[in-house]
């Protein structure tokens, strides 16, 4: 028994895959040659989405759905995307993951495709290139959360001056933030609404929008944003075209002119998220700590070249500390090629300044030795052997990697 079920499994998991690129096909087809009444100018009748489950890959399009060669088709991570052209013409590439539904699948495929062959245009977009930082500040703070969040579900909740209210406290008391966040907004928040109504359209549903319970700063700039578009759809404001012109956020054109009403911070809402921050805090401090000590006592750092980074790298975060000019990676994953050798770290809390690493190290720890310019390291999560050159830098020690 044990043998034939083993040998049913791919065919059984082929038969999904086909059946989700049929059910795919019917939003394509529905949905995708009508794109415009969603945005005004964008049309997709002519893209396409190819699904993939790693070994073998269906191109869908307006037409139907069909097995295509793997060959020149990178499959994304289960869950992920990825860009191609088939058959000339422009292509979303999805991997599946175990559950995803077909729906889902369309949902996604029509936010990506917006941010790739959409905004790839926008001339606000294209200004912001650059401007503010991924990084979260630490420590972590509890009131603009409770400032976005509030906007976000006043948005939902279509209360304009109560949205108002709280867009313009968040604005006044965090200038620099909404700076940094403008990008995010405008590109999140209006692909986000692009992809709910394209999945709305698909169910023959209008979208609906579910109000933030929890503090979740990347949801924020999908959640205003969507809610701040459908809205506009709803009071007729004429919003999407500003957002690719201008350098103004959905929430701030659909805003724009309501006379704020003041509003109350609902009960046990602060303190909930107060908690949620300081709980954060506390688990961000015991990983951000060492590399803070390390930069605050001036101990010496390694520093490697981005260019001789090998694949990707993988921090479980992003960071600005006050009085550090480093951005600082939490817990990342990278392996350099450097000219006189190899170096690879595993889960390390490092900075980075200008594109080059900068690994807190102690010549004569256990697992780290240098010898004649020669590093020597094989710790539990760094291991490597290559030349440095020494310098004093404002006091401190750099050993740069060669
Ligand atoms: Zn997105």
């Amino acid at each position: 028994m044990a043998l034939s079920f083993a040998l049913l499994m791919p065919a059984a998991q082929q038969d999904l895959l086909a059946v989700l690129a049929q059910q795919l096909q019917k939003d394509v087809a529905k949905v995708w040659t009508r794109t415009g009444e969603i945005w005004p100018g964008v049309d997709f009748a002519n893209h396409a989405i190819v699904l993939t489950d790693g070994s073998r890959a269906l191109a869908i399009d307006r037409e139907g759905a069909t097995e295509t060669p793997m060959q020149d088709i990178t499959a994304p991570q289960p869950g992920g995307f990825a860009f191609t052209t088939w058959q000339g013409r422009d292509a979303v590439v999805l991997t599946p993951y175990p559950g995803q539904t077909a729906r889902e699948l369309f949902e996604t495929a029509s936010h990506e495709a917006f941010h790739q062959y959409v905004q790839d245009d926008w001339a606000s977009l294209r200004q912001l290139q650059g401007a503010g930082s991924r990084a979260e500040r630490y420590p972590l703070r509890a009131e603009p959360r409770v400032l976005r969040m509030q906007l976000a579900n006043e948005l939902i909740a279509g209360h304009l001056p109560a949205a108002a209210h709280w867009h313009t406290q968040w604005a006044q008391r965090y200038p620099e933030e909404e700076q940094e966040l403008r990008a995010t907004d405008i590109a999140e928040g209006s692909a986000e609404y692009f992809g709910r109504r394209a999945a709305a359209l698909a169910a023959d549903t209008t979208p609906a929008l579910k109000p933030m319970q929890d503090k979740n700063k990347q949801y924020e700039s999908y959640a205003i944003g969507a809610a701040a578009l459908l809205l506009a759809d709803q009071t007729g404001r004429p919003a999407k075209q500003d957002l690719s012109r201008e350098v103004r956020t959905p929430a701030a054109v659909v805003l724009d002119g309501v006379t704020p009403a003041a509003q109350p911070v609902p009960a046990g809402l602060a303190q909930r998220i107060q908690a949620q921050t300081d709980a954060e805090n506390a688990a961000l401090a015991g990983i951000l700590d060492p590399y803070l000590k390390a930069y605050q006592e001036k101990r010496p750092l390694l520093v490697v070249p981005g260019a001789s980074l090998a694949g990707s790298f993988q921090p479980t975060g992003f960071f600005q500390v006050e009085g550090v000019p480093d951005e600082i990676l939490t817990e990342t994953s990278a392996a350099f090629d450097l000219s006189t050798g190899g170096f690879e770290i595993r889960g390390v809390t490092v900075g980075m300044d200008g594109g080059d690493f900068l690994v807190p190290i102690e010549p004569g720890q256990p697992g780290v030795e240098l010898t004649d310019g020669k590093l020597i390291v094989d710790t539990p999560d760094m291991r490597g052997s290559f030349q440095v050159k020494e310098e004093l830098t404002d006091g401190r020690r750099l050993l740069r990697a060669q």
